[in-house]
């Protein structure tokens, strides 16, 4: 692994996809335990959590189901600001136990605002699972149950997590340098 660059930044090499790969083993392993049983449903959020919705979901071994989802912000009319809603989700999600499946969990933000919208499809139990997690810039009330690796507050691309739209491919997690 070596100094990449990304349209106009360069990148240092962080984790390997050797490493990523493992962790990620580890953390279907703990969902097959927990989940025996449970019949979850994944839901992965679109775009950055493609490329580990797809590994971690071939590692998980109870019955269970995916979809997929994009999340759309748009301003509110209420005095909170943005409204976060999702576009793409058809399943019915009562009593049902949801993971949502996160590439990364930075201010918190996205999720803590987008979490009431599927609580008030009164699923049995939610949980989060996210390959990374900046717990430095953590803002918003935010449990992440699952996490692959917890990061310093630095920007990352690779393995699903772009600038600008690239860098989406690299089998490997790089930070700014
Ligand atoms: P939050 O709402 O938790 O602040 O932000 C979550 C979203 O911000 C992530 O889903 C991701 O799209 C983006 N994000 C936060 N930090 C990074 C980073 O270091 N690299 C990339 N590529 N995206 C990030």
């Amino acid at each position: 692994m070596m100094t990449i660059h990304v349209l106009d930044k360069k990148f240092v090499p962080y984790l390997s996809a050797e490493t990523i790969a493992k962790r990620i083993e580890e953390l279907a392993a703990k969902i097959n335990e927990d989940y025996a049983d449970k019949n979850p449903i994944f839901i992965g959020i679109l775009n950055g959590s493609f490329m580990f919705a797809s590994d971690l979901y071939k590692q998980i071994s109870v019955s269970s189901t995916i979809s997929f989802i994009k999340l759309v912000s748009y301003k509110g009319t209420t005095s909170t600001g943005t409204v976060i809603t999702s576009i793409g989700l058809e399943e019915d999600l009562t009593g049902r136990n949801v993971i949502l499946i996160e590439d990364i969990v930075d201010t918190g933000k996205t999720l803590s605002e987008f979490l009431p919208t599927i609580q008030k499809q009164q699923p049995n139990s939610i949980k989060i699972c996210t390959l990374l997690q900046k717990p430095e810039a953590l803002l918003h009330p935010l449990e992440a149950d699952y996490v692959g690796f917890q990061i310093p507050n630095k920007f990352v691309v690779g393995f699903g997590l772009d600038y600008d739209g690239y860098g989406r491919n690299l089998k490997e997690i790089y930070q700014l340098e």
